[in-house]
């Protein structure tokens, strides 16, 4: 898909089957992603736009490098892009600016747009970008995983995750109510009238925030707020109160004991959405920062083991497989060596990234240690997991970094193992470094499975 396309491409399906997907993964859940739509790269160089192009498609992405204006004007009509990466000096000095505003007054929805320059500009060329409708600019020399970053974040291809509310109360119709208000301004909830069952529930809905009742028969809603707050996962999750006690005394002293807020009965729709999605935003926002790794944006390692019990507990429970692999880059300590830190954080980022890309969105990946990862995959039996690694690990060798004096490529080698009767979270971590280490020992570039 990197050749020159002279002047419409294949159409996207046929990009798609070529583009590595999984085998399991029903078309139109692939589909759904702005992503799948394709990218246009058009760059003064085009042999330079057709390596990216190359090295892009390798993250997932259906990327297109063009040669000519006219080339862009025929395919823009078939195949709506999902971004148009465009070098501002594309044949001819500014040419590109100026083909780029054509191109997005002719549409009837702006597509975003990247302009890149091999050199420094200045004010009025970025300016000139901004006002051609230029989302961002890109200076140097032009990289696959950062310009994926950068597109990423353009096409918004980030899927938009509810917010996840649990309503406990004893009546049915309250929680009912309650749940209806919610649901109708986008949010995911689920109700609960028996309190006994409120610890399984939050591990399995793992909710942003909790309503709660204030009395109920097996218990108040204070003494549950406090046995919720016994556990450290859950110490953070927003509590409020609906009750339609209005006793301003009871309210506070409700509030001291685990909760965040109080609304009373009834309530006023608008209230409730407001004060609960506020809360339940920051709430998530918050517990993002701490559960999530700043280099790569993947789970730490604590909260990816943790990851890895619920979803143990989950297959259990549903009788499903579980596969759990830990990877680690092959002789990192060289790239550092010789290229820098900063290198090898590029390639770390960029390995994080072609997980992302690469992998199912249920599956759940962390950063375990320096350059060591690991990947929760719900639902997936051990064979599929080799599979799917084996298939990443081959990929992933093939990227090119920039370097001098030649550029850099790196592999990996990783460990799988499926969830097994008596096997914990952590035996099956431990099993799962066992087999890395093993797969270390075979001479790298390879995953080794745990066999049952
Ligand atoms: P092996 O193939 O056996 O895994 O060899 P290796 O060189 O990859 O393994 P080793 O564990 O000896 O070295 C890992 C190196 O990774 C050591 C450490 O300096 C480096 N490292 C750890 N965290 C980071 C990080 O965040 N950024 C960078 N750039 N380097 C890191
Ligand atoms: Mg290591
Ligand atoms: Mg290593």
């Amino acid at each position: 898909m990197s050749q020159a396309v002279e002047p419409s491409p294949q159409c996207p399906a046929q990009q798609l089957m070529r583009s590595g997907l999984r085998k399991d993964d029903p078309l139109d859940q692939v589909l759904l992603p702005a992503l799948r739509k394709p990218v246009y790269i058009l760059l003064q160089d085009h042999e330079r736009a057709l390596r990216l192009a190359q090295q892009l498609e390798f993250f997932g992405l259906v990327v297109q490098a063009l040669p000519s204006a006219a080339a862009l004007l025929a395919s823009i009509g078939e195949y709506p892009p999902a971004a148009i990466i465009m070098d501002v000096d594309f044949t001819g000095r500014g040419q590109g600016l100026l083909l780029a505003a054509k191109v997005q007054q002719g549409l009837a929805q702006p597509v975003p747009l990247l302009f890149f320059s091999h050199q420094e500009t200045d004010t009025p060329t970025r300016l000139a970008a901004v006002r051609a409708g230029g989302q961002d600019f890109l200076t140097g020399t032009l990289e696959a995983s950062s310009l994926l970053e950068k597109v990423e974040l353009l096409t918004n291809a980030a899927p938009h995750d509810p917010l996840r509310v649990l309503i406990i109360d004893d009546s049915r119709t309250q929680a009912l109510h309650t749940e209806r208000v919610l649901a109708s301004a986008g949010m995911l909830t689920r109700s609960l009238t028996d309190p006994i069952g409120t610890m399984a529930e939050l591990a399995d809905f793992q909710p942003d925030l909790i309503i709660l009742d204030l009395y109920m028969p097996a218990c108040t809603g204070p003494e549950l707020a406090k046995v919720i707050r016994h556990s450290d996962r859950y110490v953070s999750v927003p509590i409020i109160y609906l009750s339609a006690e209005d006793d301003l005394d009871k309210q506070l002293d409700a509030m001291s004991e685990g909760g965040d807020d109080f609304l009373t009965k009834p309530f006023r729709s608008r209230h409730l959405i407001t004060t609960v999605r506020n809360r339940a935003a920051r709430a998530r926002h918050l517990k993002a920062r701490m559960v999530r790794d700043s280099l790569t944006g993947l789970y730490n390692h604590t909260h990816i083991l943790q990851l890895l019990e619920d979803c143990s507990f989950r297959a259990r429970r549903e009788q499903q497989p579980l596969s759990f692999a830990m990877l680690d880059i092959d002789r990192f300590k060289k790239i550092n060596d010789r290229h820098g830190h900063p290198m090898g954080d590029r390639v770390i980022k960029s390995l994080a990234l072609f997980l992302k890309q690469r992998l199912r969105k249920s599956d759940f990946i962390g950063r375990y240690g320096g350059e060591e990862f690991a990947i929760v995959m719900p639902n997936t039996a051990l064979e599929a997991a080799h599979k799917v690694l084996d298939d990443i690990r081959r990929r992933f060798a093939e990227i090119l970094y920039p370097a001098q004096p030649q550029d850099l490529q790196c592999t990996f080698s990783a460990g799988v193992v499926q969830l097994d009767d008596g096997l914990d979270a952590l035996t099956m971590a431990s099993a799962a470094d066992e087999a890395l280490y093993r797969a270390k020992h075979a001479g790298r570039n390879c995953v080794v499975r745990v066999e049952p």
